[in-house]
């Protein structure tokens, strides 16, 4: 297809204001799924998408579009439509869908207004040089307020409010105008035909049975099958086995020319092999500079992965190394842990986005894992001015401390007027410190707060909308770094430090946390021949502590004069449920209440 006919577009909104849905919407009338197979969120293709109803990895289908023109004569289209998720963990996912679009399609429910992450994602959109549709979304239900969400709209964009489009992805009320607002207003691609060869890895995925699925979009030239193309970032070579278009399956087509999005299959089993971000061009004519390529994603959150069976460590870095092709944000790299043993340190933009890891891991690699409390990035400076990067607490460094900074963000708060002093009561607990507040309107206001990570990323955005009744929204970036005063609280077993339970924490948070955790532990570890005691200690100086009382009798003392070979058995049976016991010290402490102990909170 020529440049002029094609027009690359993505949906961009809020989580829940309707994306997917107006998606299935457009592939329902264009034809590309008929009724018969059409199933609710069409593109969330992935088991954990459709069962959380929420889109996590962006997708890509190709949809025929005819449009009279101004002679009458009818021209037919092909629209480029990339569904992206909502939730801030994924904003990488969204900001690399931008890269291959002209225009976006802000989606804005009509009975909830503008919320934090329409402003993020508009915000992403406005740097991409994209043209910006915006749209109202659910007309169709009774508490709709077209006119005055309108006004919000067109106060952001800027424009007309009657300009602001008016759909229902559910009835599919005024969507076959959109489509043609669509080709009338977002701009054709531009490249050169003539050119080398240039195209843009925006996603990836390992396919068991054709190996590795590359996802592109051409810049300039023209790929054809059956070429040799080069990986421009790392040289290697391949043969073009297929290429063709998302429609909404994969269908060969004999090549992709200027901007068009497709996928490209070429044997390759290695995924390291199809980097997101790298250039593809012809071997026989290749380009001479690589495109911009998007900037590595930082991990902001970071906790160690084990296997629960020590013999599935082999099959875990098999696993992560495949998530990882179809995932550029996560890292790892390998751990040991005295109480969980093998493992990797796996960092992450976020909480949602470790649930999701963890979840994919163990469902589609079928392992049983266990996760540590998750933390942030800290950076220690030294009193001899070296600096230390503690992505794992058990490493932060003793001796002689100058400053510890740790990661801050900016975060955007959109809620009723009526709540603006419960969410600074919140902010303030969790130390946070305002920037500036605006209203959107008479009832609605934005507040900006600076707020350290580490406050953030657990349970903060759970208290924001018990706060407010549910009607606050959050989205929050990087801003740097702030030093302040943190300390690490190990936990002690008879006095031997058990990695997996140290934390980092405010210095007016680490008795809570020592009382907590000794706490806990004293429940959950099972009495021993010996009296335990489990301390919480900030450096030498105990906070906390708990003591674990001795068992009287041993296991054999119900034997007494009883038959030889029971006495046997039982210590048989004790032999092997030692084999699940880690010993920490002298102190014999199951799998289980280390696992225990991690995973509630
Ligand atoms: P996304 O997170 O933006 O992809 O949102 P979804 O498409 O998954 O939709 C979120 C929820 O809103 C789902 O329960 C949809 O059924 C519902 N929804 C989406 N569009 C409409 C609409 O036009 N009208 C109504 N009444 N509900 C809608
Ligand atoms: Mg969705």
């Amino acid at each position: 297809t020529p440049p002029e006919l094609l027009r690359n577009f993505c949906i961009i909104a809020h989580i829940d204001h309707g994306k997917s849905t107006l998606a299935d919407r457009m592939l329902q009338l264009t034809g590309v799924v008929d009724a018969r197979a059409m199933r609710a969120q069409y593109l969330d293709r992935m088991d954990i998408e459709r069962e959380r109803g929420i889109t996590i990895k962006s997708q890509a289908v190709r949809m025929p579009w005819a449009l009279a023109g101004e002679d009458g004569v009818t021209v037919p289209y092909a629209l480029n439509m990339i569904d992206t998720p909502g939730h801030v963990d994924f904003t990488y996912e969204v900001s690399r869908s931008l890269a291959a679009c002209e225009g976006a399609v802000l989606l804005v429910d009509a009975a909830q207004g503008i919320e934090a992450q329409t402003l993020a994602n508009l915000y992403l959109a406005m740097q991409n040089d994209l043209t910006i549709i915006p749209v109202l979304n659910k007309i169709d239900l009774p508490a709709a307020q077209p006119e005055k969400y309108a006004e919000e709209i067109a106060g952001l964009v800027g424009g007309d409010p009657d300009d602001v489009m008016r759909v229902s992805g559910k009835t599919g009320e005024g969507v076959e105008a959109l489509l043609d607002r669509i080709v009338r207003l977002v701009p054709p691609p531009q490249g050169d035909a003539d050119a080398a060869a240039r195209a843009m890895i925006f996603d990836s995925v390992y396919d068991t049975y054709r190996g590795v699925v590359t996802y592109v979009r051409v810049i300039d030239g023209h790929l054809s099958p059956r070429e040799r193309i080069v990986m421009m970032s790392t040289r290697a070579t391949h043969e073009l086995l297929e290429i063709g278009v998302i429609s909404p399956e994969g269908i060969p087509t004999d090549g992709l020319g200027v901007g068009e999005v497709g996928y490209l299959i070429t044997g390759v089993k290695d995924v390291r092999q199809s980097k997101v971000g790298d250039t593809v061009t012809n071997a026989g004519k290749p380009a001479s500079t690589a495109l911009g390529g998007y900037a590595d994603p930082k991990p902001m959150v970071f906790s160690g992965l084990y296997p629960i069976d020590g013999s599935d460590y082999p099959v875990l870095r098999d696993a992560l190394d495949k998530l990882k092709l179809n995932d550029a944000a996560l890292v790892y790299e390998p751990e040991t842990s005295v109480a969980l043993g093998f493992g990797f340190r796996v960092g992450f933009l976020g909480l949602l986005h470790l649930e999701i890891v963890r979840e994919r891991l163990e469902r589609e690699f079928d392992l049983d894992l266990i996760s540590t409390a998750p933390n942030v990035v800290y950076d220690v400076t030294m009193e001899d001015r070296s600096v230390v990067t503690v992505t794992n607490p058990s490493e932060f460094p003793g001796g002689k401390i100058k400053e510890v900074r740790e990661p801050v963000v900016k975060a955007t708060i959109l809620a009723p007027s009526e709540f603006i002093g419960a969410i600074m009561e919140l902010c303030q607990q969790r130390r946070g410190d305002l920037q500036g507040m605006d209203y959107l309107s008479a009832e609605r206001v934005e507040m900006r707060y600076m707020l350290p990570l580490a406050e953030i990323v657990f349970d903060f955005f759970d208290q924001l909308k018990s706060r407010t009744r549910g009607y606050a929204s959050l989205d929050y970036e990087q801003a740097g770094e702030q030093a302040a005063d943190l300390v690490k609280v190990d936990i002690l077993l008879q006095g031997e430090q058990v990695d997996a339970f140290s934390a980092i924490v405010h210095k007016d948070k680490a008795y809570a946390y020592g009382v907590m955790m000794a706490g806990k532990l004293r429940e959950l570890i099972p009495r021993q021949q010996f009296e335990v005691p489990i301390q919480a200690a900030v450096g030498s100086r105990v906070i906390a502590r708990e003591t674990i009382r001795a068992i009287r009798k041993d296991v054999l003392a119900k034997c007494y004069g009883g038959d030889i070979s029971r006495k046997r058995k039982l210590l048989e049976k004790q032999k092997e449920g030692k084999k699940r016991m880690k010993t920490i010290g002298r102190v014999d402490v199951p799998q289980e209440a280390f696992i225990a102990a991690l995973s509630s909170e």
